[in-house]
């Protein structure tokens, strides 16, 4: 008789959670995973999936407007129906989290709806039961974290704002990340009045300088309200709106306040401390290049381990996690240098690579930046005069395209192939000797052959 119920048991059916249940389950191994709230995590169900699909219905604003210079006439203005959103989404949603049950039973996953927490080396209680396996997965994910500020509990966090009962006419959000530049454009291409309250001097820290004010020039001509250099003081309730007085004096009257001010890993309950598990001085869980943690049948992956918290990046520790454990070959540490990321603010922002900050300081012969700022093809009929920023930066002693950016329409889908090209360690000379596809905004990252620079 087996001496454990299971090879591995996975904590979180979130994206890094179900792919390493299924990859693991594919080599023979028996899997069971556990999941309290829905499956596929906070991508599917209050992240990635439903954000772009709210991206995509904000897009339409500008489109009825550009629409016009091509011929278009619309019978009447168009009305935006928040209620046929929100649900449709809810509906997709469901579609795929029936998607994700189909998948862990195909792989023979056992799936269990219970919260899991961990009471051994090698043993999880879960709805009573105390279930024995050889290693322990915690793919647990991360959870929004509001800061505390006076009047805290009348804010929204981006679990919540997805499902709003009613459309909020003006909308606030903290915060000057990913999450708080995409919902400002988000609403405010809706057709909300959208406040954006940021306490540094310019959003979106640790992106290239130059793409920051270029998307902040961009966000402020379709009409986002920035506020920089304060933060909210006090959120106080007037009827069915809230006042928000600003460190800076200022007060404005919103219907919601959206707290986008970052994510902390999801260990309330899971048993960790008992276990005397190391944790990373921000909280996260440490792990080796093997994702083993500090007892070593005890793995973790994904934004519980605070790397860059993205879905691809959880995805593909999981596949390296697998075959770490349970695979033929033992690969090297997982590679994190060159992750491409897009930022679905309104236009896009798309980037691989260093900034042209991080080069200056890491290439020490030198750098090249080659720039390209231009109004694209579509808005000479459009009329509207959103502008597209392209970007290389090139270490100058090797003559590689150490960083490319971009911001402008679809700049995640173009800065993918980009990206290749990126970690492929290419050369100025080897973009340039690319032949271009006319007429694309793309064929820019081909033929910027003069030096804005150095
Ligand atoms: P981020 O960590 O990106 O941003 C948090 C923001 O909140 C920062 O601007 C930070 O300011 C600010 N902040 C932190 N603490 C406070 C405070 N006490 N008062 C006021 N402001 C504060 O977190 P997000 O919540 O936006 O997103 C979480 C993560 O999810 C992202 O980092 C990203 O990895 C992932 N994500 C990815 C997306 C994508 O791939 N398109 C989309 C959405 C999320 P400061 O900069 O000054 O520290």
């Amino acid at each position: 008789m087996a001496q454990y119920d299971y090879d591995l048991f996975v904590i979180g059916a979130g994206s890094g959670g179900v792919r390493a249940a299924r990859t693991a389950a594919a080599t023979g191994a028996r899997v069971a995973i556990a999941e309290d709230r829905y499956l596929g995590g906070t991508c599917v169900n209050v992240g990635c999936v439903p954000k772009k699909l709210y991206s995509y219905a904000a897009h339409f604003h500008d489109a009825f407007e550009d629409s016009a210079g091509f011929g278009w006439t619309l019978p009447e203005a168009p009305r935006f129906d928040w209620a046929t959103l929100r649900d449709n989404k809810i509906e997709e949603i469901k579609r795929l989290n029936g998607i994700y049950g189909r998948l862990l039973e195909g792989a023979d996953v056992m799936l269990l709806n219970g919260r899991a927490r961990i009471t051994g080396p090698h043993s999880v209680e879960i709805n009573g039961e105390t279930i024995a396996a050889e290693k322990i997965l915690v793919a647990t994910g991360g959870w929004p974290w509001v800061p505390d500020i006076e009047g805290a509990e009348h804010a929204v966090d981006s679990n919540r704002v997805f499902d709003l009962e009613s459309f909020p006419e003006r909308f606030l959000v903290l915060g000057g990340g990913y999450i708080a530049v995409e919902f400002a454009s988000i609403f405010n291409g809706l057709g909300s009045d959208a406040h954006l309250v940021y306490r540094g001097e310019l959003f979106l820290r640790g992106f290239d300088r130059e793409v920051r004010e270029f998307t902040r020039d961009e966000m402020q001509k379709k009409g986002v309200n920035l506020h920089f250099e304060t933060t909210i003081e006090r959120i106080e309730p007037v009827g069915d709106a809230y006042r928000v007085s600003l460190t800076n004096g200022e007060t404005l009257e919103v219907d919601v306040v959206l707290a986008a001010t970052g994510r902390r890993p999801n260990l309330t309950g899971l048993g960790l401390d008992a276990l005397d598990i190391e944790l990373n001085p921000n909280g996260t869980i440490k792990v080796d290049e093997c994702y083993q943690t500090s007892e070593p049948s005890i793995l973790a992956l994904g934004d519980v381990i605070g790397g860059p918290e993205l879905t691809p990046v959880a995805l593909a520790e999981a596949m390296h996690l697998v075959q770490h454990h349970y695979g033929d070959a033992t690969p090297g540490p997982l590679d994190y240098q060159d992750i491409a990321t897009a930022v679905f603010c309104h236009p896009n922002i798309g980037t691989v690579g260093l900034s042209e900050e991080e080069a200056r300081e890491q290439c020490e012969a030198g750098v090249r930046i080659y720039r390209a700022d231009f109004r694209p093809m579509k808005h000479t009929l459009s009329g509207s005069q959103e502008r597209c920023l392209m970007k290389l930066v090139v270490d100058d002693a090797t003559d590689r395209v150490v960083g490319a950016h971009m911001v402008g329409d679809d700049a995640g889908e173009l800065i993918q192939g980009i990206a290749i090209a990126v970690r492929a360690r290419l050369t100025k000379t080897d973009f340039d000797a690319t032949v271009g596809i006319h007429p694309t905004s793309a064929e820019e990252f081909v033929t910027m052959r003069s030096l804005s620079r150095r």
